[in-house]
């Protein structure tokens, strides 16, 4: 129900919490984040929890989590009961999607992957979006991807239904790929980095420069620059406009 994004040079953590919290007048059922830290072996680390952000930032500090690249997420059930194991971000390997709307081809994409050797461990549509990006990344479907720009693209291209996407990766631990396509998603452009969210409220107190992505569009965040392409994937500039909104 909500998405928030961020790659900074700073920790991300206290504000991917502070854009769910904002977002919490939309109503949810449960709250995650997963963060990509150089401190740690794995690269990624993720937290969830059923129930309240609050309940979400307290397991952030106990697991005493940090990083400067991240996604969270509140959910709001579609496919799947409100739980742990169906609650945002959902993983493919050292990747991590978290996801609002619903994609309408998923048993299909499922029965596809699961023949691919996927394991899922949740009942969302979601998790079928963190398996294609991986099997686009590794070529197994499609052209074997680049990077995880090129892989996202090529996912989007066989989903269907209405999504907002943000995805990272610990094997591009600098970066994050968002995709839109009926849901709402913009970024935000900050002195320390950029951001993404699924409504403006969530990026004003960083930022006040928002970039809206239109239907189809990809994009690449890093710390330095972003790049869009649309649906076709042509290279595209989206305007930034400033907010009048106030944090
Ligand atoms: N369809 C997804 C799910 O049920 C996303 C729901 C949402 O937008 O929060 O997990």
């Amino acid at each position: 129900c909500g998405i928030v994004g961020a790659v900074s040079a700073k920790d991300s953590t206290a504000f991917l919490l502070e854009g769910l919290s904002t977002l919490e007048y939309r109503g949810y059922d449960s709250a995650g984040l997963a963060l990509l830290s150089g401190e740690h072996s794995s690269g990624l680390q993720r937290a969830r929890s059923k129930g309240r952000v609050a309940e979400l930032a307290a397991l952030v500090k106990e697991k005493a989590l940090s990083g400067n690249v991240g996604i969270a997420h509140t959910r709001w059930a579609t496919h799947g009961v409100p739980a742990e194991r169906n609650a945002h971000p959902h993983i493919s390997g050292g990747l991590a999607v978290v996801h609002n709307g619903i994609i309408e081809n998923y048993e299909a994409l499922r029965i596809q992957l699961q023949g691919l050797g996927y394991e899922f461990t949740s009942d969302t549509d979601t998790e079928t979006i963190a398996h294609l990006i991986q099997a686009c990344f590794k070529g197994q479907i499609g052209e074997p991807a680049e990077n995880l720009f090129s892989a996202v693209q090529c996912a989007v291209a066989h989903l269907k239904g209405a999504f907002a996407l943000a995805v990272i990766s610990d094997e591009e631990p600098g970066c994050l790929v968002v995709a839109r396509e009926g849901s709402p998603l913009m970024l935000g452009i900050g002195d320390n980095g950029h951001y993404a969210a699924s409504d403006a409220s969530a990026l004003i107190s960083t930022t006040k420069r928002l970039m809206y992505l239109e239907n189809g569009d990809v994009a690449r965040l890093s710390r330095e620059a972003v790049v869009v392409v649309d649906g076709i994937g042509q290279p595209v500039e989206r305007k930034v406009i400033t907010s009048s909104l106030s944090a």
